[in-house]
């Protein structure tokens, strides 16, 4: 038999609380970015294993959903206390499946950590409506659990982006069927063997790992009722259109270009630092990252305290490795086309190679000036620690170079002007806009979501606005006194 040198044992579904094995016998290697080391490997499980969880989760959820929310709310409050006790495990847990820096796995778990702040408000967010509209006659509205949910995750934050969903999603009432990326897969397993320590019942959450094959099944499923989806906008969009087709509510997020828009009253220090920790933060993986950056008029010190800021950022100190030796090679072939099509590397982040992390894979921190808006590197999504500057006389230019890209997660802009500020405000086409900060994410309980590509369906996957994607709402009219007035409504 093959003798696997792992540094973890194989990574399994979890179905009924359990760890459970696919009946696929197709894995794949999880590599850890950092050195190119094994970690595991990962079932890729298949429609089978898919109908385990979906029975496991239907006959949870029922039980669950009749617990008032005030008891479920209960294992949120330990569960955060859980993640607080562990963060450190669970921050080493990220480092190594995803290559991002130890303080940013640990700003990935504090995320987490409020996300699950949120969640323990809800009861006190819930509480429905009730008006008497005629004469002992009464409406109310209460929310109900959808019932079996699916949440399918990315690589990119492996702790974080499932506390996007499933704390909400469960103490809202509902049994989850969550799918890791099989990049990362490691880190959502902790989490459930968390949940369960914090008391919650079997089979309300279930794992299954797996890649295309398991999120078509789960689209395909009938016994799953809503399906949340992080990732690039190709496959939210294959996602949205399959779940919708099949009759679930869907709410898909995806990928992004975001633009920061850089005025020459900004202020230097400030804005050089924020572009810098923005495009190269995650090592420039993140839905947020500052990707373009549109320098409207005489902005040259900006730039080039910018230059001075990237040259600050070491690969393998203070900047994390891409995911994949594939995502180093596509980050670079970006560089590549546009220093052939004319651009100017400022600082070249190509051939990065870690002093005793040859295996590895690193970019470093790259500044790109003189790039034009039909260049790959202006529209599409790099995914990597890449700037491309652009330039214009006048906001409005700005604007429309901002407002021409399909995406539109976020935008920022550096300025002392609340005039210019509120322009941008009022017509940046992006979901989260950034004054004077370089990723403008939300703080709960404010929502997480962008718009046009960059999310496909209603509502956002965090916070307030997150509700009526997780519930359904039930409207009942009330009359209990026999004598009450009849009317044309009663
Ligand atoms: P991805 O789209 O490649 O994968 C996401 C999930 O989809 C994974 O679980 C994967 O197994 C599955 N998948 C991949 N190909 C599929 C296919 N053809 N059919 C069905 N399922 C498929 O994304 P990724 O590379 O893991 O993550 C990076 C992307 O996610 C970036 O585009 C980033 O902007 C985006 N992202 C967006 C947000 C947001 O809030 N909008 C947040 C995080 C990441």
């Amino acid at each position: 038999m093959e003798t696997l040198t792992t540094k973890y044992a194989e990574t399994h579904n979890y179905v009924n609380g359990q760890k459970t094995e696919s009946t696929s016998n197709r894995f794949m290697d999880v590599v850890s970015p950092l050195d190119g080391s094994m970690l595991s490997r990962v079932a890729m499980s298949n429609a089978a294993d898919l109908d385990k969880a979906v029975l496991s989760a239907q006959k949870a959820a029922k039980l669950w959903a009749n617990k008032p929310i005030k008891e479920r709310v209960q294992v949120f409050f330990r569960y955060k206390t859980l993640l607080e006790k562990n963060i450190d495990e669970l921050a080493k847990l990220v480092l190594e499946e995803n290559g991002k820096t130890l303080g940013e796995a640990r700003a990935e778990v504090e995320k987490s950590i409020e996300l699950t702040e949120f969640a323990c408000s809800l009861p006190q967010l819930i509480q429905g409506e009730l008006l008497e509209v005629s004469k002992g006659v009464e409406c109310r509205t209460e929310y109900y659990p959808v019932g079996v949910v699916a949440s399918i995750m990315p690589f990119n934050f492996p702790n974080m982006v499932p506390n996007w969903t499933i704390p909400n999603a469960i103490t809202l009432g509902n049994a989850m069927i969550v799918k890791p990326s099989e990049l990362v897969p490691l880190s959502m397993i902790r989490l459930a063997e968390l949940l369960k320590e914090a008391g919650l019942p079997d089979g309300v959450l279930n794992i299954v790992n797996g890649d295309r094959e398991i999120v078509e099944a789960i689209c395909d499923h009938p016994g799953i009722d809503a399906v949340s989806f992080v990732g690039s906008t190709k496959v939210a969009k294959l996602v949205y259109i399959r779940a919708s087709a099949n009759l679930k509510r869907c709410l898909a997020l995806g990928g992004a270009k975001n633009h920061l828009i850089v005025l020459p009253d900004a202020n230097v220090a400030m804005t050089a630092s924020n572009v810098a920790a923005s495009m190269s933060g995650c090592a420039g993986q993140r839905c947020m990252a500052a990707s373009a950056m549109v320098a409207v008029g005489k902005v040259q010190p900006i730039i080039d305290r910018l230059c001075d800021e990237a040259r600050k950022i070491i690969p393998g100190e203070n900047l994390g490795a891409v995911i994949t030796l594939q995502a180093k090679q596509r980050i670079e072939r970006y560089i590549d086309e546009a220093e052939k099509m004319g651009a100017k590397i400022l600082v070249d982040g190509r051939n990065t190679i870690v002093k005793g992390k040859e295996g590895g894979f690193y970019v470093g921190p790259t500044v790109i000036d003189g790039v034009t808006p039909e260049m790959s590197v202006a529209k599409e999504e790099i995914f990597g620690p890449v700037i491309s500057i652009m330039h214009t006389e006048t906001l409005d230019e700005a604007l429309s170079i901002e407002n021409g890209n399909p995406y539109g997660n976020a935008a920022s802009v550096f300025t002392q002007s609340g005039g210019a500020a509120r322009r941008v405000m009022d017509n940046a086409s992006a979901g989260m806009i950034g004054v004077n900060i370089g990723v403008p994410v939300p703080r709960e309980p404010f929502s997480f979501g962008g718009w046009n590509e960059s999310k496909f369906g209603v509502g956002d996957i965090t916070g307030k606005s997150s509700i009526g994607f997780w519930t359904k709402l039930k409207k009942t009219t009330t009359k209990w006194e026999a004598e009450a007035q009849i009317n044309w409504m009663s």
